[in-house]
């Protein structure tokens, strides 16, 4: 059979191992951490239990698709219950948006603050379900390797008018200033500046809209452990607490991986999930490749990076939070490009507030509650900011601020606190300046011009994840999968069958 080793168990890394497992490889998934799921990572404290990262799931499509590639269902190995509303966002003027998938509802809501809105609004919509089907549907998953594979998309680009940025396109649209940042933040949401990412981006609209936004219960780590199951369950292997030290290359081929333990996993191809640039600067320093293309891609920009707090209350949930809040500072459009320019750690902040007891009492102690909240901040090559000093302090500022807005009586009935900064991005995630979401999505760090999901000159070595095309998010990343086992299988499909 042929051999295949996936680097790093990030969803990207789960979803093409779970594809080449179903191909007829044999596979092994190697990690690095003690539990799967890269940003997916699970804490568990004082009986919480935390999601570290990704925890609204959109397109359970193609989630199901992979079950479905071995004959399995998804839902005999996880429950992904529908979350109402999608998110409540909230400025500091007292307004409160609803974004919910229900049309009436929605004309509700955004006729009270500007009639117009109502028919700009379904403007929007018509646009962002075309950018869905041109950018998601026909392209999410197509592998982007030439220059040529760009010009071809180029009318399509050109046609839905790609080079405005995400929140231009929205305001021609809607006139009302909260509603433009309701159907522009989502950018954020995959590492993208809604002042200077492509429109096309405006595609993740329409992706709610279409599929919903659910929650695993047991949390995302549930639906970690459920691929993790199924791929095991096909056969495939996983190594946890094994770092890669090298990928072993003889000429332009690779060879298999070697550990930092020094053991050796010889493989007929390698594909990578970690950071785009770990890959090339660490784990190919032993190859000209590696130096080569770290140095282009290290000129490139990059997303932002997270301050994440985990905590836990002794009480339930406030009856008026919702499971997925957004709440917004004082500033948008200055505080964002705070955040993506530096130099350092804006005063005010907007935050992402998730209170997942809400949909499942289960992820903490009887009668009691665990929450995340995050805000975006500048990565590590933005600000030069010491977070084991300023790390505290801006928790305890966070804190204080949702217990204004959000959460009353919200520290003294605290019982756990962990934190996650942009240093152990780097440090625990091998992340490039401890970006949250590898490279920036912007136009020209898109398709083509992003990570190739095979290398150019290495041609057994496979990319999969964020740094990869069609970008960051679940879905992004798991299409990205696709893209890239839809290479694996072309070149190497007629052994691994013949072999089978
Ligand atoms: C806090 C947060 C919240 C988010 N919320 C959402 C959300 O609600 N919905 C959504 O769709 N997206 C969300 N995202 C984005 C989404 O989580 C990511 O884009 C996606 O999970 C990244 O997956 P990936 O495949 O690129 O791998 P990653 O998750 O980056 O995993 C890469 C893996 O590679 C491993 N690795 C690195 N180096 C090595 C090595 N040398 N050897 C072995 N292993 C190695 C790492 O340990 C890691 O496990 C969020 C991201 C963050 C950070």
């Amino acid at each position: 059979m042929t051999k295949a080793v996936v680097i790093g168990s990030g969803f990207g890394g789960l979803a093409l191992a779970v594809r080449l497992q179903s191909a007829g490889f044999e596979t092994t998934l190697v990690e690095a951490r003690d539990k799967p799921g890269g940003r997916a990572y699970v804490y568990e404290d004082d009986g919480f239990v935390f999601d570290a990262g990704p925890t609204v799931i959109t397109d359970p499509a193609c989630l199901e698709e992979l079950f479905a590639l071995s004959g399995r269902k998804l839902s005999d190995y996880v429950t992904l219950v529908p979350v109402s509303p999608f998110y409540q966002l909230r400025w500091e003027d007292g307004d409160v948006f609803d974004y919910v998938n229900d049309q009436e509802e929605l004309d509700r809501q955004i006729a009270k603050r500007n009639p117009d809105d109502v028919e700009g609004y379904r403007r929007f919509l018509a646009y962002s379900e075309e950018l869905y089907h041109e950018g998601y549907e026909k392209l999410g998953a197509a592998p982007f390797l030439d220059f040529k594979s760009m010009v071809r998309v180029a009318p399509q680009l050109i046609r839905l008018q790609s080079w405005r940025t995400r929140y231009a396109k929205v305001a021609t649209f809607i006139k009302d200033e909260h509603l433009r940042q309701a159907f522009s933040f989502h950018t954020l949401l995959v590492g993208g500046n809604p002042f200077s990412t492509s429109a096309i981006y405006g595609l993740i609209h329409a992706l709610e809209r279409r599929g919903g936004v659910w929650f695993a219960m047991g949390g995302t780590g549930a639906l970690v452990a459920g691929i993790i199951r199924l791929f095991e369950d096909l056969g495939g292997t996983v190594r946890l607490s094994a770092p890669v030290a090298q990928i072993m290359t003889q000429g332009d081929r690779a060879t298999g991986v070697q550990l930092a333990s020094d053991e050796t996993l010889p493989a007929d191809l390698v594909a990578s999930n970690a950071d785009i640039v770990h890959t090339y600067k660490a784990l190919l320093s032993e190859n000209a490749r590696g130096a080569a293309e770290s140095k282009r891609l290290t000129n490139k920009r990059f997303s932002n990076s997270l301050f994440v707090i985990y905590f836990g209350l002794d009480r339930e949930v406030p009856n008026d939070l919702e499971h997925h809040v957004i709440l917004f500072g004082p500033r948008y459009r200055e505080l964002i490009a705070d955040i993506f320019k530096g130099p350092s750690l804006p005063d005010d902040f907007s935050l992402y507030l998730h209170a997942p007891s809400k949909t499942d009492p289960g992820l903490a102690p009887e009668g009691q509650s665990a929450y995340y909240v995050l805000a975006p901040v500048p990565h590590l090559g933005a600000a030069d900011i010491d977070w084991e000093m300023e790390g505290p302090k801006y928790r305890d500022r966070i804190l204080a601020y949702l217990e204004e807005h959000a959460i009353p009586r919200l520290r003294e009935t605290m019982v756990t606190c962990r934190i996650f900064t942009p240093a152990d991005f780097s440090t625990e995630l091998n992340a490039h300046m401890g970006s949250a979401f590898s490279l920036e999505p912007i136009l020209l760090q898109s398709a083509y011009f992003r990570g190739h999901n095979r290398d150019d000159k290495i041609s057994n070595l496979y990319l999969v994840g964020a740094g990869t095309h069609p970008g960051a998010g679940v879905p992004g990343v798991v299409g990205s999968a696709k893209a890239t086992a839809s290479l694996v299988l072309e070149d190497f499909a007629p052994t691994a069958v013949a072999a089978e």
